[in-house]
């Protein structure tokens, strides 16, 4: 089926006429008539804008451009609801943003846009990515197309949704605590969380700032590779993304894994890891050995504060982001006799339960008196977290580990409880503390229900060439890149 097909299989018919770009958009179009239905990933799209761009590359094919040229040309690609598409709405899918049309492209927009890709729909999220289930959305949940009893995970829960349903070819989103990892690995699929700074986060609305990046949802490695190769790269627009050169990441797909050390962080081994998730990821260290690496135990001393060290520094840096949406600026607006009933008014309303949650925790860490208590400490933690992973990288090269500690779990299972929703980020958080990068690739599947495990490998800062690398060396010698969700 065409809409099943990786971006490289995509890329080859296009390549070859065996389709046309218009076709690829089509079969999306008439697969999300019949699934969205039920699984709920998108928020909106404009179909003739998508089709006018679709039309345009089919344009630029007739007339010879080639992939070596924009390397995602005709290849529909989705967005997460946090990234701006000018002329589009984007709402972080928060009713405080409703009505918002973005004024101008994200850098990674326009990167997909000169790179040729038809770049369509808005995915929805936990709003303003806060949330591990998409439960928090202000729209409804989105489910997860291998099992629709379930979540697909978050924050990027349509990100993942869209992908594994097979409604787009790649999507972007955001990943901030581990928000691309966790629900690519629940629904079967390859994320890839960048190193801080490889990624402009120019036109991402800001959650956590020190902490969000940009990254890819695919079928399989080869996609993410051939997608950071065209969104990766210094901005003068984002102060934070480090002017270095790009790697060529497909030159490291090399399927050979031989002399790589490859660390078992010793910390990880802990209670609450679901059964059937130990088993996959054990036998997935055996394959990877027997693919020529070497496992080693590494330890990150500090692993055990990650949790709450994450929980005072993004609300933190929520809630001095968040203050932006005062009902003067953006979106929607509840009046008030005075400018300060106005904002109360608006954010009141606007605003879901676990926002105001993170914005009362972040205001209260940042307040006098405790601030030193909680926000400073809490840097000086991240500091040691950090640390203890560039110490571990001096003897490994990567480090492997769960994605989840569970499988996907049922719709308003955990829902009730924000700690047990919190600790479902175990394995993921620390990255994003540390900036390093980070990326799940699928290892497996629970018996009954069939539900998707993903692996994950974190990698030295820029270290995406060997985290590519193992990865992609695992997918290939393993089935599970072939198989599609019930409902893809
Ligand atoms: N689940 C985490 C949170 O709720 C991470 C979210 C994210 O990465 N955006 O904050």
């Amino acid at each position: 089926m065409l809409r099943q097909l990786t971006i490289s299989e995509l890329v080859d018919r296009l390549g070859r006429r065996d389709c046309s770009a218009q076709d690829a958009l089509q079969a999306c179009f008439d697969h999300i008539a019949q699934v969205d239905g039920e699984v709920k990933a998108f928020l909106s799209y404009d179909v003739p804008d998508a089709q006018a761009q679709a039309a345009a590359a089919d344009r630029a094919l007739q007339a010879g451009v080639t992939h070596a040229e924009k390397p995602l040309l005709g290849v529909p690609i989705a967005l997460k609801d946090v990234l701006c598409h000018q002329g589009q709405p984007v709402g972080c899918s928060s009713k405080i943003l409703q009505g918002f049309i973005s004024p101008y492209d994200a850098t990674v927009v326009e990167r997909l846009k000169e790179a040729g890709a038809v770049v369509f729909g808005r995915l929805n999220m936990d709003e303003f990515a806060m949330g591990s289930s998409t439960e928090n959305s202000a729209f409804g949940a989105t489910l997860n197309p291998w099992d629709t009893t379930r979540i697909p995970g978050g924050s990027s829960g349509g990100c993942a949704a869209s992908v594994a349903a097979s409604e787009c070819f790649a999507s972007l989103g955001s990943d901030t605590g581990g928000s691309i990892r966790q629900p690519a690995a629940l629904c079967g699929l390859v994320g890839l969380k960048p190193t801080y700074g490889l990624v402009s986060r120019f036109g991402l609305v800001a959650f956590a700032s020190s902490l969000d990046q940009i990254g890819t949802f695919t079928k399989d490695v080869q996609d993410s590779a051939r997608i950071l190769q065209v969104i990766a790269g210094h901005d003068p627009k984002d102060s934070t993304s480090v002017p270095r050169p790009v790697p060529n990441f497909a030159g490291e797909l090399t399927g050979d894994l031989r002399g790589l050390r490859l660390g078992v962080v010793k910390e990880f081994n802990i209670g609450g890891l679901d059964p059937e998730v130990s088993v996959a990821i054990q036998a997935a260290y055996r394959q990877l050995e027997s693919l020529g690496a070497e496992l080693v135990e590494v330890s990150l001393p500090h692993s055990d504060y990650a949790a709450a060290t994450y929980y005072i520094i993004a609300p933190a840096e929520a809630s001095a982001n968040l203050a932006r949406f005062d009902g003067i600026r953006y979106g929607a607006r509840v009046d008030g006799r005075d400018p300060e009933e106005l904002n109360s008014r608006t954010r009141g309303a606007g605003f879901g339960p676990e926002v105001k949650r993170r914005v009362i925790l972040g205001t209260y860490v940042l307040s006098s008196g405790y601030y030193d208590a909680f926000y400073l400490r809490a840097q000086k933690v991240r500091t040691l977290i950090r640390n203890d992973f560039l110490k571990a990288f001096e003897t490994v090269d990567a480090i492997v580990s769960p994605t989840t500690p569970t499988a996907a779990f049922k719709l308003g299972e955990k829902s009730g409880d924000p700690l047990q929703m919190y600790l479902s980020d175990i394995f993921t958080i620390s990255c994003n503390l540390a900036g390093i990068c980070g990326l799940s690739v699928p290892c497996g599947f629970t018996q009954a229900p069939k539900l998707p495990i993903g692996l994950q490998v974190l990698g030295k800062p820029f270290g995406e060439p060997t985290l590519f690398r193992i990865a992609h060396a695992y997918e290939q010698s393993m089935p599970w890149v072939r198989e599609r969700a019930p409902l893809g």
